[in-house]
């Protein structure tokens, strides 16, 4: 269980919806396709027609709406219980563990990031956080880069 108290040490949403602005390489998969497709009730097929795109190397990606927006944003994320793995975790991605210096940086595009946190105490939170979207492999391999 995460604590609520020791998220607000680091972040602290200002719902701006900044992070869901422009092309930002939301990919999905198959599975993610399917089940944003059950979640709008319409087919995986009407789903990549209307609100998909492909990037460059052919991945399926959450396509921007005219507003410049991504097309899912309505005052705030219209598929939220379904929504993509990196919209799950931001802002505590694994580059986080792996180059903490990010997260200053991070700060510059997401007005509920705190800087100047405590590097060791940031990285043991983002593990634990990312214990509730990753697989146990990828958690030893994200250990190992923590330590
Ligand atoms: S940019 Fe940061 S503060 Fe703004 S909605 Fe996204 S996560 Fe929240
Ligand atoms: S899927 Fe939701 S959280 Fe992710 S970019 Fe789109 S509106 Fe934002």
């Amino acid at each position: 269980m995460i604590s609520n108290n020791k998220m607000s040490n680091f972040f602290e949403c200002s719902q701006c919806g900044d992070c869901c602005s422009g092309q930002g390489g939301t990919y999905v998969d198959e599975k993610k396709i399917k089940e944003i497709a059950d979640f709008l009730n319409i087919t995986q097929d009407q789903l990549k027609k209307d609100y998909l795109c492909r990037s460059s190397s052919g991945r399926y990606m959450i396509a921007c709406g005219n507003d410049g927006k991504c097309i899912f944003f309505k005052k705030n994320c219209s598929i939220h219980p379904v929504k993509p793995r990196m919209c799950r975790e931001w802002p505590f991605i694994p580059a986080v563990i792996k180059v903490p210096e990010n997260w200053d940086q991070m700060a510059e595009v997401c007005p509920g990031i705190k800087k100047q946190t405590c590097i060791s105490d940031l990285k043991k939170f983002t593990l634990e956080y990312l214990k509730t979207t990753r697989s146990h492999a990828e958690l030893a391999e994200l250990e190992k880069t923590a330590n």
